[in-house]
């Protein structure tokens, strides 16, 4: 049962990786952040605790599923022996310690501070080991996505949503098959990282500099529902939260959804962002505690979508 008309929506939606997303391109700018200092990206996530705390904002934090370990360990002299590969040598990087050791391959005690958590977050899926599910066999995509369901199962965690690595779409099906709700569509708003250069400069345009307000898709058993911006622009920073600001005004007046993402080490990279991101929470709990807009996660959503949750 699909509900026809709901009240405006916002929905924030985490990249939760450490280092998941940048393992393959070790020269990437946030890969030496990192690794300067691990403790950081952990204080990014600590410092987002606290602002959705604050602000009494519940989020979706799609987490890599190598995250929900605390340590791995070679078989036969090989990582992660069982998971089939996207390419042979998918798992070198992998360190096989521990936390101690390799605080930015495994995240634990990262599930558990969310979950414990006063706002009840949700913990939502971005694969297993970062592949690209547009690029990889149906079997990878498999393994990956039913790895993250007996690991989160651990934290007693039915997973719901998903957000595919680099937002590159694929397998569809296979997250239907296994009880997934909803995935984040690809970004409307201008920038995004999956896009190549030429074509980010090309989206450049004025039209573009507004992030546009969403509606979720039904499409025949999950939900599609695409973002409206990446809460982080590289290069035109001072964009961010007046468009974000117009965004949300855009999407209360044409009750739509308005859905932004970003990544924890994103903070890390831009200092201004948390600034950004904390007067724009406020306006959202304003514009919630006035009755113009609710609040939730990709999950609950879902839910009210479905016809399954008592929102009034
Ligand atoms: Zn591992
Ligand atoms: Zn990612």
């Amino acid at each position: 049962m699909v509900k026809e008309t709901i009240k405006p929506i916002f929905i924030i939606s985490l990249d939760t990786e450490l280092i998941f997303g940048v393992l393959h391109s070790l020269s990437h700018e946030s890969t030496s952040l990192m690794k300067k200092d691990d403790k950081k990206v952990r204080g990014c996530i600590d410092g987002l605790l606290d602002l959705f705390e604050k602000h009494n904002i519940p989020a979706t934090w799609a987490i890599v599923g190598h995250l929900f370990l605390e340590h791995c360990e070679k078989e036969d002299g090989i990582p992660h022996k069982d998971m089939p590969r996207f390419k042979e040598d998918w798992y070198s990087p992998d360190p096989c310690t521990n936390i101690k050791r390799d605080p930015l391959y495994y995240g634990k005690d990262i599930v558990k501070k969310i979950i414990s958590n006063r706002i009840e977050h949700e913990i939502g899926y971005h694969s297993f080991s970062h592949v690209p599910f547009s690029e990889c066999s149906r079997e990878v995509a498999e393994a990956e996505i039913k790895m993250g369901i007996k690991l989160a199962k651990k934290f007693e965690i039915t997973l719901k949503s998903f957000v595919f690595p680099w937002n590159k779409i694929g397998h569809v099906d296979v997250l239907k098959e296994n009880g997934f709700k909803i995935y984040r569509d690809e970004n409307l708003g201008r920038y995004d990282l999956s896009q190549s250069f030429l074509v980010r400069k090309f989206n450049g345009g004025m039209d573009k500099m507004i992030a546009p307000p969403a509606e979720p898709k039904w499409a025949n058993g999950i939900w599609e529902m695409p973002a409206s911006m990446l809460f982080c622009d590289p290069q035109v920073k001072f964009s961010v939260l007046p468009r974000a600001k117009i965004g949300l005004y855009l999407a209360i007046r044409s009750k739509k959804v308005f859905h932004i993402y970003l990544h924890p080490h994103d903070l890390l990279r831009y200092s201004s962002l948390r600034d950004d991101l904390d007067k724009f929470l406020a306006v959202v709990a304003k514009k919630r505690d006035e009755g113009d807009i609710e609040v939730m996660t990709m999950g609950k959503f879902a839910e009210v979508l479905n016809g399954e949750s008592e929102e009034e």
